[in-house]
């Protein structure tokens, strides 16, 4: 039974410096015809009760009223949400009517991307928004009493000190948010900073200065009361992401939209990206062009193990037996006990789970599951 649903809304206001996600400038793009043929998706997918969903991007807040209107009432009228409704947004196209919009219509959850704390960061990474639009983005959600919101934060930027990691800690202490996402800066080809990169002209730490500003954000949020639950995500109390726990948990989940990616029935498929192909093939063939592969069982096992490493609770041992009824021991039980022995892993008896030390080379750690 499929419990999460992703739609992507691949249109941006202005494209970021280091941003490899399926996107493109609104400006003169065909959206209306987008949520349409996206609206045509919908009406694919068989099952009608989700425990998640989320509208990703892309920046769906680029969306105008109208278009917001529109893509809203068709989620609405063909699927329940029984747990967790999020929207990504981008904190100044969060309009307070945009808002109360989103919330009349069972939106729950808000995952903001800030990235940074810095203007003059927040300049180099192409970014639309300032921080004063954060500032007056999290008063009015504080105003009307809405609390479920991640920030969504970058770290290892280019110029960046561990001042502007205290810099960004002191406005989590300020703002109080639920949850934080917090991803390291990754260098992706065909970006404005793989070119600067590739040119020796960003100015982002090595190494082992990355690790220490990792450090430096896992204790600053321990020490604000954050559980990390995730490598780089953090929460208070239960309001983790169920959301993206269907990923880490290698659970199946429905991707619509241009360049959506989803997890259905064994197979792992990947929609068309450009978004006029993705519009044409919905209106004639009434499905998207997408890529599958079939995911073998040995897939299975290697998924189960790097997607699940990823969450601080770890790999059940139970629920690796429940999916593919035999023992993570018959698969992987050398494996496991030299990583235990090598102090990178840990076997509680029911949980595999990451130290601090496997923490700091989870690629390593993970390649040591690879079945062929
Ligand atoms: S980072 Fe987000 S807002 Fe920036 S270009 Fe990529 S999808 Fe658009």
């Amino acid at each position: 039974m499929i419990k999460s649903i992703y739609m992507h809304i691949p249109f941006c206001n202005r494209i970021c410096t280091y941003c490899d996600f399926t996107k493109v400038l609104i400006d003169n793009q065909p959206v209306d015809e987008y949520i349409d043929a996206l609206i045509k998706e919908m009406d694919t997918v068989e099952t009608k009760t989700f425990k998640t969903i989320f509208v990703g991007g892309g920046t769906p807040t680029a969306l105008s009223m109208e278009q917001l209107e529109t893509l809203l009432q068709a989620i609405t009228s063909r699927f329940e949400c029984t747990d967790e409704f999020t929207f990504e947004a981008n904190p100044d196209e969060l309009t307070t009517e945009k808002i109360d919009l989103l919330l009349s219509s069972g939106v729950n959850r808000l995952s903001i991307g800030v990235q940074s704390f810095n203007n003059d960061i927040l300049k180099i990474l192409g970014r639309t928004h300032s921080v004063h639009h954060v500032e007056n983005l999290i008063e009015h959600l504080q105003n009307i009493g809405f609390e479920n919101y991640s920030l969504d934060l970058m770290y290892n930027l280019p110029g960046e000190t561990l001042k502007d990691i205290e810099t960004s800690l002191s406005y989590v202490k300020a703002f109080k948010p639920k949850h934080i996402s917090w991803y390291s800066l990754i260098v992706e080809p065909h970006t404005v900073f793989y070119n600067l990169a590739r040119d020796g002209k960003l100015n982002i730490a090595d190494s082992v200065g990355e690790a220490k500003i990792y450090e430096a954000v896992m204790s600053g949020l321990e020490g604000l009361g954050f559980r990390q639950y995730e490598i780089s995500n953090f929460a208070i109390d239960d309001y983790e992401s169920e959301h993206n726990k269907t990923y880490w948990l290698n659970d199946e989940y429905y991707g619509l939209g241009a360049g959506s990616h989803g997890y259905v029935n064994s197979k792992r498929v990947s929609n068309v990206r450009p978004v006029t192909h993705y519009i044409d093939s919905m209106n004639d063939k009434g499905h998207a062009v997408r890529e599958s592969h079939d995911v073998t069982i040995n897939e299975k096992y290697e998924e189960e193990m790097f997607l699940g490493l990823r969450l601080n609770q770890g790999v059940s041992k139970s629920r690796f037996k429940e999916k593919f009824n035999v023992p993570i021991e018959t698969i992987y039980g050398e494996e496991i006990e030299q990583l235990v022995n090598r102090k990178l892993l840990k076997d509680d008896g029911e949980y595999i789970t990451l130290t601090e030390d496997g923490r700091m080379v989870g690629n390593d750690v993970f390649s040591e599951f690879l079945t062929s």
